[in-house]
């Protein structure tokens, strides 16, 4: 990482949500600098996905407060047009078409992502897109039969297709074994490389000390430490945010 010298690609600013009586989100701000990785820990129900739900407006937006995306204010935008600014996600859940081919799947992808003209399917573009997810053989193949990191893979190419700068992964790595834990970091630190910037969800943390130059740890809907991931891992409030009171000596 280059250190404070790259433009903010996003901002959150203030950004809050409730629902009834729960602040899921609760006056969050951060920044994520173009080309960074940036990492988001947290225990469960500490309001990571909501988050991302809020910056890409899929399905909602912020009770209150800006997120400003590429110098744009977008939290009243609809999320496709999130979308085709650039700001593409994955979800926690595998959201992949099941009854559809792989290609298909890369298809909706890019037809979501693109405006005008540029929506028509553009097949090379998608055959590019599962190649950088690593996703080989047979493109026709329905994706019901897929494994659970192709199917990963396969939900990373839909992202990528339509050239985002910017890409949301929410726990890419969860329920992976540890060898495809490795290969995942792998794929995602060579999508980086292609000058892709990422904010990671997860859990898993030997997939934020590889790839996050910066973390943060969100609890209760709100940021309790931001930082490099060795100072934040570290960090006497995140441990007791963990494993709870008293952890932490
Ligand atoms: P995390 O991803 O950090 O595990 P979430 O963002 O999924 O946490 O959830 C944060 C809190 O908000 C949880 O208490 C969850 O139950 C609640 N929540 C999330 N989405 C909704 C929703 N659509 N309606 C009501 N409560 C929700
Ligand atoms: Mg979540």
């Amino acid at each position: 990482m280059s250190g404070g010298a790259a433009p903010v690609l996003l901002a959150a600013e203030e950004v809050s949500k409730s629902f009834g009586s729960l602040k899921a989100v609760d006056g969050v701000s951060l920044e994520v600098r173009r080309g960074e990785v940036f990492g988001l820990a947290g225990p469960n129900g500490a309001g990571k996905s909501t988050l991302f739900n809020l910056l890409t407006g899929i399905p909602i937006r912020p009770d209150t407060g800006k997120v400003i995306f590429d110098g744009r204010e977008v939290h009243q935008r609809s999320s496709r047009w999130i979308a085709q600014a650039g700001l593409k996600r994955t979800f926690q859940t595998e959201a992949v078409f099941d009854s559809l081919s792989v290609l298909d799947n890369v298809r909706v992808g890019h037809a979501y992502g693109r405006s005008g003209r540029s929506r028509r399917f553009d097949q090379a573009r998608c055959r590019q897109a599962l190649e950088l997810a690593e996703l080989g053989g047979d493109v026709n193949r329905p994706a019901d039969g897929l494994s659970l990191i192709d199917r990963k893979r396969l939900m990373i190419a839909s992202a990528l297709v339509s050239e985002p700068s910017l890409l949301l992964l929410d726990e890419p790595a969860a329920g992976l074994d540890p060898g495809d834990q490795d290969d995942l970091i792998r794929l995602l630190g060579r999508i980086h490389d292609t000058g892709v910037t990422m904010v990671i969800i997860e859990h898993v943390l030997s997939v934020l000390e590889a790839l996050a130059g910066r973390m943060a740890v969100l609890d209760s809907g709100r940021i309790l430490v931001t930082g490099s991931p060795a100072q934040v891992l570290s960090d006497p409030r995140v441990v007791e945010a963990y494993l709870g009171p008293g952890a932490a000596r």
